[in-house]
């Protein structure tokens, strides 16, 4: 009865999930320019279950969606103004599906009322990704105009100078499409230790990698300063939240991503942490001011009930 899509890129359209109508898949064509990676085999997703479910709606949810309640203060770059207004280029962030899953998920398990959450939610995959979230919305992401920004990602660089991209084309004579691909698929954890697959990072560590060592080490680091960031813009904070790969299954990237963060009132409680449960389960230590949540994520999930809410 329906297929639920996710769709890259919504740009400032869309801050929930649509029935795709010809004038939705047009305006998903349009923000192709933003999205060139996800935007066009998201079109082509939905040409084929059109075909091969001609009775069903067909519903897109995007991933920059949640991310629509971001105030300009913090969507905005400081390019000229122009750039803005004819190109639309400004922070659209990425990953709304699992930040919103995983933040109303803590809402309802730490039995707060709906909208009033407080937290950072912090999705650790092979692209990773934070949001502050203050009163459930979605006040600050860590990707930007594209999933590139921010976190150490498992082939992405995450944040770093611009001014490296200038001397790449300068001095080592690399094209704009040379540059794209070595910061999205050859930087991150796979630049630094050789490999985007946590694992096999931790494995190494286990065995004085010193390489490995370095790639967790940046890679919480980075992390830890984004806790810090969004602490400043949330204010009193109820939770944080790990998700996704390495969020969810890593004991070793929680507890270096939270140590030395308990004069901010985060406390981690190693036993805890260690411990595996399929469902959400807590991993602060009692005196902890702020609850360390890990909630599995589940973008397929949320997908399927916003198209199942969306058509009845
Ligand atoms: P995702 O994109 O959410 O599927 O996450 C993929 C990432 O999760 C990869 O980097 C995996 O290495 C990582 N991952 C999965 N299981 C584990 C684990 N047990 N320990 C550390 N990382 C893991």
């Amino acid at each position: 009865i329906a297929v639920g899509h996710r769709v890259g890129h919504g740009g400032d359209r869309f801050s929930e999930a649509t029935i795709i109508t010809d004038e939705v898949k047009q305006v998903i064509e349009k923000f192709v320019p933003l999205a060139p990676l996800h935007n066009p085999p998201n079109l082509e997703g939905i040409a084929v279950a059109e075909e091969v479910f001609p009775n069903a709606k067909q519903v897109a949810v995007f991933d920059t969606a949640f991310h629509q309640s971001m105030p300009a203060e913090a969507y905005r770059y400081a390019i000229p103004d122009r750039l803005y207004q004819d190109n639309k280029l400004r922070a659209y962030g990425m990953h709304g599906t699992s930040h919103q899953y995983v933040s109303k998920q803590a809402e309802r398990y730490l039995g707060l009322n709906k909208d009033s959450l407080n937290a950072i939610t912090i999705h650790l995959g092979n692209g990773c990704s934070m949001a502050a979230i203050k009163n459930g919305k979605s006040i600050d992401t860590s990707m930007g105009l594209s999933p590139l920004p921010g976190l150490i990602m498992g082939t992405r660089s995450g944040d770093i100078d611009p001014a490296i991209i200038f001397y790449l084309a300068n001095n080592l004579d690399m094209s704009v499409k040379e540059i794209d691909q070595l910061l999205n698929k050859e930087s991150g954890l796979k630049g630094i230790a050789g490999n985007n697959d946590m694992r096999s990072i931790v494995s190494r560590v286990e065995q004085q990698d010193a390489q490995a060592r370095l790639a967790i080490d940046m890679y919480c680091y980075r992390i830890k300063k984004f806790i810090g960031a969004y602490l400043a813009v949330i204010g009193k904070a109820d939770a944080l939240i790990f998700t996704a790969g390495v969020g969810e299954n890593s004991p070793l990237v929680r507890q270096e991503a939270c140590k030395g963060l308990e004069h901010l009132g985060i406390q981690l409680n190693a036993a805890k942490n260690q411990q595996k449960k399929s469902s959400i389960q807590e991993i602060q230590d009692t005196g902890s001011q702020l609850k360390i949540l890990v909630v599995p994520t589940n973008e397929e999930l949320s997908i399927a009930e916003q198209a199942y809410a969306l058509i009845s």
